[in-house]
């Protein structure tokens, strides 16, 4: 069994973990998953994901700020770090399938994602659209930071906890 290869700092005082300075949380699986399907029962799916997505572009954005500067990344390869980065902390593996510099578009699969190893593969339905906004968000702050300014729509188009063989997001511009 392979051992995180990412870098986790635990303050012996607050028993705060941080990687790269950025505080991170680890918890089990099914109580995040859990947490998600409560919060989506309470607001819809439509309302919960609407909000989840703007969540997420934010906090990817902010991510590739702070790990551009504490990486001197700069461009699409804080994208590509980005990408690395998630499939290391076990919400699934993600895969750049195609990547558009001039545009921001992208493909991105994503095998054993947290939503389908808890929730199975006979959901009937997407399950993994709290991702969708990362992608964007990680775009856009490449498009930003290289004077492309990306406008972007992310959605996930295939899931394979709805009979797909992986889940697939397809990011778009608007
Ligand atoms: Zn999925």
């Amino acid at each position: 069994m392979e051992s995180p290869n990412i870098p986790i700092a635990i303050d012996p005082d607050t028993g705060i973990w941080s990687t790269n300075g950025l505080p991170m949380i680890y918890m089990p699986r099914h109580f995040f998953v859990n947490a998600h399907l409560s919060a989506e029962t309470a607001l819809t799916e439509e309302t919960y994901s609407h909000h989840l997505y703007a969540a997420g572009h934010k906090s990817a954005w902010v991510w590739c700020e702070k790990e551009s500067q504490a990486h001197r990344f700069t461009g699409l390869d804080v994208f590509r770090h980005y990408i690395q980065s998630i499939s290391q902390r076990g919400g699934g593996k993600f895969t750049v399938m195609a990547l558009d510099e001039s545009s921001g578009a992208a493909d991105i699969s994503l095998k054993h994602s947290v939503f389908v190893e808890h929730c199975g593969t006979n959901g009937g339905r997407n399950l993994c659209y709290m991702y969708s906004g990362w992608f964007a968000g990680a775009l856009e702050w490449v498009g930003q930071a290289t004077s492309h300014c990306y406008s972007l729509n992310s959605y996930e188009a295939l899931c394979a906890g709805n009979g797909a063989e992986q889940c697939l997001f397809k990011i778009r511009p608007r």
